[in-house]
Parts: structure tokens; C-alpha cells; sequence
């Protein structure tokens, strides 16, 4: 009767996942919602097809990043693998990926599964698999309308891993995730960056997170800060500070794109930001764990090309546009730190919403570090506002200093991109909250294409002799 209801659940899944894949839709999380009532024990039924190693990534940002690269890497090894998209990253989103990939009666074998998922989903996750490996790559405050506090959720992922066999790998640079080791008794591997030309004497420190010994609540001394509270750290009362990493990262160069050590690897991307450099750290560690070769590694993290919203390029009117998704203070400080490695001058559109997927509430706007705005140290010519809240950003860019002549209100996205590629400036950037990044995907696209065949058209009538 279990093997009948898996099937079914199977059968069911795999038809809902070709309906929305017709409809175009992004909808992941569906097909996964009705197996699991269907057959409540099918996550853990599949997950025991993975032959080698079930790998979950979690932490508050990298997660999508980091498990593509790795992904990527897998793939140039030949491996099979079970891997759950951006934004399914809940418990249904992630049965969603294990139905497609099945065969119909669910005994087909997978090298390994690569999941990333929200720190509040660990537990529920930790019921139905039984990962080898589990990467925290950060903790910042995110989406606290959604999850309630900070604490709460690393406390929430602490005690779904106790009393596991599971191997952490944890950023050294963190003082929210080096304690895992002392309050889990896991074995555990550590990622983290030596000192750096971008380190800083001072950080932004958003509500203060991270800023205090998580054993004695003394305040940590920072010698250098990478970001937000990632950097070199001790406690002046207990003597808290960061493990010795095994994995190394050393002579970081981001001009703008990234290119440093880990260990005696050398490493190479077309990705900007120290942010990404996290990520790809994190990645090559995971790697390096699973046992991939160095030359798979470095080849892979190369040619990875950025994915939706990820620093992803569009060439539209000659003229580069990224396209950055945006979702709490520490990323979008993050995205803005990038722009510092980037000399010529920029317009940006920020689309910023408040839909389900979305924060809420965008208050999160004001713990952001966007008077670095006011110096104009970044370069920037005009700050385009949109979305459900674009006056809410007008208003918080006005507050920073940025020159209010140089806010620009429009009305929708289609507007937005032609003020942000018609006005003056070298290279175009597009920040968007989640609810807006497929939309403005799409249309950039849409407009990429609409460039390419004008300048076709007036190439042939060039040719006709008929240019103006
Ligand atoms: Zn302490």
C-alpha cells in the first residue's frame, strides 16, 4: 500500500511540475505540497536514493550562490545530483526537486543531493534527511516579520543538529557560527578569509548583530571587519575568538571581478563583491570536503556564469546593466560596497516591494548604510525609484544626503529601465526585492532584445546606404 501511495504521489508530483513548467509559472513548491499529502514519508523515501552525500546549505545569505557553484562543480566531476532551485528552498520546494529527477516508481540513484534551505526549515528537514554534511555560511538579521528574532533561529538550527553524526562547515569569520562547535559537540570544518586590502577598522553594524561574545555577552573586539560583523575577533573576558580555518582564503583582488587563494588554489570569477567571494569560499571548501579535483574546481567556479538576480549581465543600448536581487540591510550593503570596485559612473533603479516574498515591512531600508550614498564615493548619477514603495526609498535616499534632484520617481519597471538607460551614465545597475526580480528579469531581457534589433535594423540600413 506505501509503495502505491509513493507512486502516486510520484505520478502526481511529476504531472504538476510539467503543468507549471507550461504555464511558464516559477511555481516550485506545489507539486511537492500535494506529494507530501499524498505520501507524507516520500522526502525520506527519496532521499535514500543518494549514494554518496546529501550536502544542505543554510545561513541568511549565499545559500543559492554557493549551492550553484558547487553544483556547477559536481557537474563538470559527471556526477548525478538532486539540486532544489532558488526560492523552493522550504521542505515542499525541496520534495518538488526529488520528484522531478525521480524515476516513476522512485528507485532511481543520485551521486548526491545539493540543498539549500532556510535556517527555520533545518528541523523539519533534519526529520525526513539525514545529511553527511551541513554549511552555515552566515547569520544577519533577515525577514524578522517573517521569522521572529535572530537568536531564536540560530538556537532553532542548534538543536535540530544535536545529536547528529552531521559534519558542519562554518565560516571562521562569524562570530554568530563559530560557537557551533562548543554547543553541538559536531565535528566541524572552517572557511574564512586572512586579512584582506578591504578589510576596515569600522563596520556598519546593523542592530548591533554579532557585535557581543555569544558566552558571555562582552562586547568582542574586531581587529578588522571584512563586513558586517564578519571579521578577525576576540573576547577581552572568556578569550572567544575565531577558529583556525582549514580552508584559507588569502590575496583577495576585486577589480571589479574576483580572484584570490584558498589554501593553493588559485581561484577566478566574474563575480563582484566580497560577498561572492564568501560564497565562492564556501563552495571550494564544500568541494575540497567531497574530495572534487582542483582542476574541476577552478574551471568550474570560472566559467560559472551569475544567475538570476546574482550579478546577473544584460547589454541593453550598448550599455552594461546588472541586475542584483536585494532582500535585507546587510545584502544591500553588500551590493553597494561591489559598486565601490567599480570606477565609471552609474545609474541605479532600486524596485522595491513589499509582496509575499518579500519583506513586508521595508522599514529594514533604514538599517541600511546607504548615506555612503552622500560622498557619492560610489559614482553614482541618478537613483531611480520603483515599486510598491518606491517613495519609501525616495524618501530614505533624501535622508542620506544623495542629491534629491538626482531621485527619480517613476510610476512602473518599463519606466524605470528607460530612465535608467537613457540618462547619463557608463554602466547601469538594477537592485530588486524578491516579488520584482522574475518581472524585471524578464523585461530586461525584453528590452536587450529590443536593443539588439534596432541596432540590426539600423546596420542594414546602413548597408542600404539609407543611414541617417
Ligand atoms: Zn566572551
Amino acid at each position: 500500500m506505501g509503495k502505491i501511495r509513493l507512486i502516486i504521489a510520484i505520478i502526481v508530483g511529476k504531472l504538476m511540475i510539467c503543468l507549471t513548467k507550461l504555464t511558464g509559472s516559477q511555481g516550485t513548491v506545489f507539486p511537492g505540497r500535494i506529494a507530501l499529502i499524498i505520501c507524507p514519508e516520500i522526502l525520506k523515501i527519496l532521499g535514500e536514493n543518494i549514494s554518496e552525500e546529501i550536502i544542505v546549505i543554510t545561513g541568511t545569505n549565499g545559500k543559492t550562490t554557493t549551492s550553484n557553484m558547487v553544483a556547477q562543480i559536481l557537474k563538470e566531476h559527471d556526477y548525478s545530483l538532486v539540486h532544489n532551485a532558488a526560492g523552493a528552498n522550504m521542505i515542499t520546494g525541496i520534495t518538488t526537486a526529488f520528484i522531478d529527477k525521480t524515476n516513476l516508481i522512485g528507485t532511481k540513484i543520485f551521486h548526491y543531493a545539493l540543498l539549500e534551505t532556510d535556517e527555520a526549515n533545518i528541523p523539519l528537514l533534519l526529520k525526513e534527511l539525514t545529511p553527511k554534511v551541513v554549511v552555515i555560511t552566515n547569520f544577519f538579521s533577515d525577514q524578522l516579520d517573517r521569522f521572529g528574532q535572530l537568536d531564536n533561529i540560530i538556537n532553532l538550527v542548534k538543536d535540530a543538529l544535536r545529536n547528529t553524526k552531521i559534519e558542519l562547515v562554518l565560516n571562521a569569520d562569524d562570530p554568530l557560527v563559530t560557537h557551533f562547535q562548543s554547543d553541538t559537540g559536531l565535528h566541524c570544518w572552517y572557511f574564512g578569509f586572512k586579512e584582506t586590502d578591504y578589510d576596515k577598522k569600522e563596520s556598519f553594524h546593523n542592530n548591533k548583530v554579532g557585535k557581543y561574545c555569544v558566552f558571555c555577552q562582552s562586547e568582542l573586539v574586531f581587529d578588522k571587519y571584512h563586513y558586517a560583523q564578519l571579521g578577525k575577533f576576540y573576547c577581552p573576558n572568556c578569550g572567544n575568538r575565531n577558529p583556525e580555518p582549514n580552508f584559507v582564503a588569502h590575496s583577495l583582488v576585486m577589480n571589479p571581478t574576483i580572484s584570490f587563494w584558498v589554501n593553493d588554489i588559485y581561484i577566478e570569477s566574474p563575480y563582484q563583491g566580497f560577498y561572492n567571494a564568501y560564497n565562492i569560499l564556501a563552495a571550494v571548501s564544500i568541494a575540497k570536503l567531497v574530495g572534487l579535483k582542483d582542476e574541476f574546481i577552478t574551471n568550474a567556479i570560472k566559467i560559472y556564469q551569475p544567475q538570476a538576480g546574482r550579478m546577473e549581465s544584460f547589454n541593453i543600448a550598448a550599455k552594461k546593466v546588472i541586475l542584483i536581487l536585494v532582500k535585507n540591510p546587510i545584502g544591500l550593503n553588500q551590493a553597494m560596497a561591489a559598486l565601490e570596485q567599480e570606477s565609471q559612473s552609474k545609474n541605479i533603479l532600486f524596485i522595491l516591494n513589499d509582496n509575499a516574498g518579500d519583506s513586508r515591512d521595508v522599514s529594514w531600508i533604514w538599517e541600511t548604510d546607504l548615506e555612503m550614498l552622500a560622498t557619492n564615493q560610489l559614482n553614482i548619477n541618478n537613483f531611480i525609484c520603483a515599486g510598491t514603495c518606491s517613495g519609501d526609498i525616495a524618501v530614505r535616499l533624501k535622508y542620506s544626503g544623495f542629491p534629491a534632484g538626482n531621485i527619480v520617481l517613476v510610476k512602473n519597471l518599463a519606466e524605470g529601465i528607460e530612465e535608467l538607460i537613457t540618462r547619463d551614465s557608463e554602466v547601469c545597475y538594477v537592485f530588486t526585492t524578491y516579488s520584482a526580480l522574475f518581472s524585471s528579469r524578464k523585461m530586461l531581457i525584453k528590452y536587450q532584445d529590443k536593443y539588439k534589433a534596432d541596432i540590426s535594423a539600423l546596420k542594414v540600413k546602413d548597408f542600404m546606404g539609407m543611414g541617417e
